[in-house]
Formats: C-alpha cells, structure tokens, sequence
C-alpha cells in the first residue's frame, strides 16, 4: 500500500522520475539560505538520509521561508531533479511548502550541534529525531522483526507468559511488587503480618523477571516456543548494561539437550546481525562512523565460529593470565563482565559460549551434570558486553529437581504446576534467554544499555 498522501523520503532517494512532481511531509533538519536560494533538509525517519530541498527564495512567500526552523513540521510539493550538489542523487525543486507546526528557534532543544548523550537522555522525547537515535530505532524494529522471522521460518511458536506472577522462585533478580493494596493503611492479619489475601489477586504477586518458567510449559506441548516480552528487575545496579524494565526473548525447546541449545544460540545471534548487515546497511555506515570498527566486528562474528569452553577451564585462563581484577576469581566465583570480557576480547578474539558452571551460583531447574558440582548452564560472552544470553539444558528428572528445591528451601506450594511437567510427559529439554537491549548494544555499537530503548527505566528513572 502507498503512503497516504505522501511518498516516504527513503522511497524518493531511490526514485529515478525526474521530472515528476511529489508531496514529502517530515521536520526540516537544517535550513541555508541566501538571497536567491533556500535548502532545507528535510527528513521524514523513513532513512538516515534527508532529501534537500531547494526554494527560489525571490519567488517564494517570505512569511513562510521565516517559520521554516529546524524543528519545524512541513508538507513539500516539488519536483524531482538530478542534485548537481554532492551528498544524494536526487533533490525536490519546491513549489510550495505548508507548515504544520512551527518549532521556536530560541527553545527548541535539537539544534544543529552535536549534542552529548547523557543531555539526549534528559530530552528523550525529542531525541528519536536526531540521526544517531533514528539509526539505532530503525536497527532496533529491524531486529524485533528478525527475530520472529528466524523462529517463524524456523518451526518455532510465539508463547505470550504473564507480565504479572505469584511466583519469585526464578531468583534472577530482585522483583517489583505488584498491588492494589492501600500502602499506607495495608490490612494484617492476626500475627500482624500483611494480609495479601486481601491484595488483587489473593496473594502477593510481583512483575515477571523472565518468562522461562511458563516457556516450557509451551515447549512440553508445543515442542519449540520462544517468549519476547518485557522483563522486569529491580536490580538497583546502575550500570551501562542493566535496566529495570528490558525486554528478552526466551526460546524454549523440547528434546534438546545442551550442545544442540548452543548450537540454536549460536545460529540464531549470527543470523540476527548478518540480518543487520544486509538490511541496515544505511543506518551501520552512519554509527560505523563514530565506532570505525563497528561493521568489521558485525561481520567477524558471522564469520567466526564460537570458541566452546568450560567454566573449570575459562577460570584457569583467568587465574594464569596474572591479570589483576577488581574481583578476584577462583573456581565456584560467579564471573563479572570484566571476567567474561577478557577471554572474549584479549584471551580468544571471538565470542566464547562458557559451559558447565558450578551449580550453587546457578538456578535450581539446571540440569546437574554427574561431577555432583557443576550444571549444564551456558552462558554466551560476547565483546564490550560480557555476558549476552544466559541459558541452560533443564533438569527433567523429578527426584533431582525436587532434591535440588529442598536443599535451596525454595517454597514449593508455588512451583507445583511446574514440577508436573517432570511427573507427566517429562523429557530432556533446553533454553536460554537473549537480553534484547544486549544485542542491541553489540549492533548498534551504543555503549550505554540507556541508548538503544527509547524510554529506560533505570534506578530514580522512570520519566517519558
Ligand atoms: P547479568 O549477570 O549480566 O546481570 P543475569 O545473569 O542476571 O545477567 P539472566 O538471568 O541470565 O541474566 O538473563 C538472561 C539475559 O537477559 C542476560 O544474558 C542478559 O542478556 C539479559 N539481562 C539480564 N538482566 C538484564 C538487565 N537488568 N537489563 C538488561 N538485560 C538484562
Ligand atoms: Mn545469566
């Protein structure tokens, strides 16, 4: 279907009609003008690129050419020529233009000037109009929609789990509680304890930190499921990685064990940025600039194949590299970025898929291995981020998933609908979760986690 009314700007750049006339609407970029002729850049978000448009300055309403600011909204009708100037093929010869809204010079917060991005987080209503964040926007759709392609086109199901759960057994981060309970008249019971029977749902419930536990519900029936939806951990951990509210896709698979659950990541993550490469390339080549090697290390992790390495052997590396961390590490230590980060980027040159991690810094549904110590988790460290997905063959067994819930005291009352998967139909069974601002990172090759979502939620932050 065409757009209505108007031909987008990144339809116009790649048009060969010259001489033909079109209406563009979109919010004017920059304005030059002299005497005799006016250009305004014009663009619509359709593109990183705008479409130049020329005024004949003597001919045309001067009222007009006055309230085009940058900032301002515009309809133009003009007719395609061949540009002389460098920059774009082609460019609009303007017959006139009407100004939707107006964008005061003096208080319109975008100007031409290269803004930081911790001032652009403080105008992130505004910010979608600047080039590095329309570039990271357009990057961002195009993956949310490689991904359901990849699982579409690959047999899996689209599995929607609950935002809102009673049950905080996962322990993948701290929880936001969810109530309509009066906070400051809470009802007690006789122990004087708070009454959460009088609470919405009858109990406490809290906003979801992962939809696994629910994903292979899915996956015991569906046999491949894969969750994408909102995430949510009140981690007060300020980091450049980490958010409060993010999004994950949660991949579930029936019948697979750990090394075919790699193998699943492994495929999965290349097709997604060779997806980048061959359908962003306008929106790279921009960010490629300011992160000259950005596009190199895209199509390096296409190309190369995962470096697979136990946790035992990855803490050896560590240990022997006679590197001074900030936190020591030693076999049973949980790994910090810094960790993971040195044997992607100076130990190995390539993304690392850790496997077979002590199972006390581990959740309780991962598979145990025979050693008694260690499960079959894995993790996926990938340079300038560390850790990007986290995942793990599950324990299908009973018994030892139950031995395994007593021993950490997890209440069980909660669990039980998911402990009948492993009484009734039970098979081997793997997932993993891919933190979609994570790889947005690596694509974009943004450093702050603040800057590839358009409104973060951070500690003290929940503005827009
Ligand atoms: P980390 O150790 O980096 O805090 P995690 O081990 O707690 O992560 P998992 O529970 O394994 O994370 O979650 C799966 C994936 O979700 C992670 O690999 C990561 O990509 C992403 N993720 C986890 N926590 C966050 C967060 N607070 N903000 C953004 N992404 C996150
Ligand atoms: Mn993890």
């Amino acid at each position: 279907m065409k757009t209505p009314g108007r031909i987008r700007i990144s339809e116009l750049l790649k048009s060969t009609e010259t001489g033909s006339e079109f209406v563009v609407k979109g919010w004017v970029r920059t304005k030059r003008a002299s005497k005799h002729i006016a250009f305004i850049a014009l663009n619509d978000g359709s593109t990183i690129h705008n479409i130049q448009l020329v005024v004949d300055v003597p001919n045309f309403d001067g009222e007009i050419l006055k309230q085009i600011t940058t900032g301002a909204s515009i309809r133009a009708v003009g007719v395609l020529t061949e540009s002389t100037g460098s920059g774009q093929p082609v460019e609009l010869q303007v017959k006139n233009i009407e100004v939707y809204g107006t964008a005061d010079a003096q208080t319109y917060p975008l100007q031409k000037k290269e803004h930081t991005f911790e001032f652009l987080r403080e105008i992130a209503h505004l910010r979608p109009r600047t080039n590095t964040f329309g570039a990271v926007l357009r990057i961002r759709h195009a993956m949310a929609f490689a991904i359901h392609k990849y699982f579409n086109d690959n047999g899996f199901y689209y599995l929607h789990t609950p935002i809102i759960t009673a049950s905080d057994a996962e322990g993948a981060g701290a929880m936001f509680q969810v109530t309509t309970l009066e906070l400051d008249q809470l009802p007690k019971t006789k122990n004087n304890v708070i009454d959460y029977g009088q609470d919405f749902f009858g109990k406490r419930t809290s906003l979801t930190v992962s939809g696994q536990l629910e994903g292979e519900l899915g996956a015991m029936a569906l046999s491949q499921i894969y969750t994408f939806g909102p995430t949510f951990r009140a981690e007060n951990s300020n980091t450049p990685r980490h958010l409060a509210e993010f999004w994950m896709i949660e991949p579930e698979m029936a019948f697979y064990e750990i090394t075919e659950n790699m193998d699943l990541a492994e495929d999965f993550i290349k097709y997604l940025v060779k997806y980048a490469l061959d359908n962003c390339a306008d929106d790279l080549a921009f960010l490629n600039k300011k992160d000259p090697e950005l596009v190199a290390r895209l199509a390096g992790v296409v190309d190369t194949a995962f470096v697979r390495l136990d946790y035992t052997e990855g803490v050896e590396i560590l240990e022997k590299s006679g590197v001074r961390f900030e936190y020591p590490v030693s076999w049973g230590a949980d790994l910090q970025a810094e960790h993971e980060r040195y044997l992607v980027e100076k130990h190995f040159g390539k993304p690392v898929i850790l496997t077979n991690y002590p199972k006390e810094i581990k959740a309780f549904y991962m598979k145990q291995n025979s050693d008694g110590k260690t499960v079959r988790a894995m993790d996926v460290l990938f340079p300038a981020i560390g850790e990007i997905i986290g995942g793990s063959q599950r324990e299908e067994n009973f018994d030892t998933l139950n031995a395994r819930i007593n021993e950490l005291k997890i209440p069980v009352k909660d669990l039980w609908w998911y402990l009948e998967t492993r009484k009734f139909g039970s098979a081997p069974h793997s997932g993993f979760g891919l933190g979609f601002e994570r790889l947005l990172l690596f694509v974009t090759g943004m450093t702050n986690i603040r800057d590839v979502i358009p409104f973060p939620r951070t500690p003290k932050n929940a503005d827009f």
